[in-house]
């Protein structure tokens, strides 16, 4: 279940452990264990549910990233923002077994002006909350709100220190104003006198950023995040691997010995979008099931006939190629991390 060598270079490794105790309960202990078994034998009909969750507040987003998963994907959903009412509706249908809920995926959360408020909602129903964002666009008192929200794990995607390098992976940013929203996150952090979130800034390493390595250390260091984490891109696209190979994913290093895994995102985890619609995983971005988490039955969802299919087929140590996990890394064992 757990992969060592992440584990041992990843802070936030040793501060989701922490998460683990401070949110688990009987209830969640027990379905976790039964999650965990039911993905042993690799069933493909669940009695377990899902214990980490991923909401997307928002598919509207700011950035306008190379290898956006929208467009490598070929992801067509409407654009729209998750209603309060409705996030509230999915946190009281799995509170009782979720450690964890993600409040990201394709989209900026922060463009959702309610994501405060959803924040809030799930940390006083007892349970973690994590929350990825490019911190473009940050309104007065918006770094009030996110510390006061209760909010554990916060990450701030830059993959960049100056806007020529910045700018060609996230074509519409712009890094001064980043730069200074973490400024100014960092600085309510300390006057509110609160240890949460713990702020990691998130770095994704590529042939053209890979010179600032040295200098986005000494921007963690200066603004005094938490944790940086230099990622390894993932794209397929070769042209812009980074030239030192230590830095690149895994599944790259060719005649790789490494063994697949069942997933646990199939077996532990759903991604809810907006309007209710659900995903298996952050990268499987069409699902073949109409049913909505809003208002179907969680067990009809998580056993849905495309989720068991896809279960099924990955009791195969080799997929096909028209398989939705096809080239997907995380059954190897996800990524390498460097972390200061
Ligand atoms: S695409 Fe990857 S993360 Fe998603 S279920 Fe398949 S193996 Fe897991």
């Amino acid at each position: 279940m757990i992969n060592i060598e992440r584990a041992l270079v990843s802070k936030r490794f040793i501060k989701a452990a922490s998460l683990f105790f401070r949110y688990s309960t009987i209830p969640k202990l027990m379905n976790l264990l039964k999650a965990e078994y039911e993905r042993l034998l690799r069933r493909s009909t669940l009695s377990s549910r899902p214990y980490f969750i991923k909401i997307q507040p928002t598919n509207i987003c700011n950035a306008g990233c190379m290898y956006c998963l929208k467009q490598v994907k070929g992801d067509d959903s409407p654009p729209g923002k998750m209603a309060l009412g409705d996030c509230k509706k999915i946190i009281d249908r799995f509170k009782k077994y979720a450690y964890l809920i993600g409040f990201q995926y394709s989209g900026e959360p922060l463009g959702n002006e309610s994501i405060f408020e959803m924040v809030e909602y799930a940390h006083q129903s007892g349970i973690g909350t994590y929350l990825s964002t490019n911190l473009q666009e940050v309104k007065d008192g918006d770094c009030d709100k996110l510390i006061l929200s209760g909010l554990d794990l916060l990450t701030i995607a830059i993959d960049g220190i100056t806007q020529e390098t910045y700018g060609r992976y996230r074509q519409r940013g712009d890094i001064a104003k980043v730069i200074e929203n973490m400024q100014n996150l960092m600085s309510a952090k300390k006057r509110l006198k609160k240890i949460s979130p713990f702020i990691t800034l998130q770095f994704i390493v590529h042939k053209y950023n890979q010179h600032e390595i040295e200098g986005v250390r000494q921007l963690a260091k200066k603004t005094e995040v938490d944790n940086l984490e230099l990622k390894p891109i993932g794209a397929m696209d070769k042209a812009i691997l980074p030239e030192n190979k230590k830095l690149y994913r895994r599944i790259y290093v060719k005649k790789t010995r490494l063994k697949r895994k069942a997933c646990w995102w199939l077996w532990g985890a759903l991604v809810i979008l907006w309007n209710g619609r659900v995903l298996p995983c952050c990268h499987i971005v069409t699902s073949k099931t109409e049913l909505n988490a809003f208002t179907d039955d969680i067990f009809s969802i998580i056993n849905n006939p495309f989720n068991r299919q896809v279960r099924g087929q990955s009791r195969r140590e080799v997929l096909s190629d028209a398989h939705p996990c096809y080239g997907c890394l995380v059954p190897y064992g996800g990524i390498l991390q460097q972390t200061i």
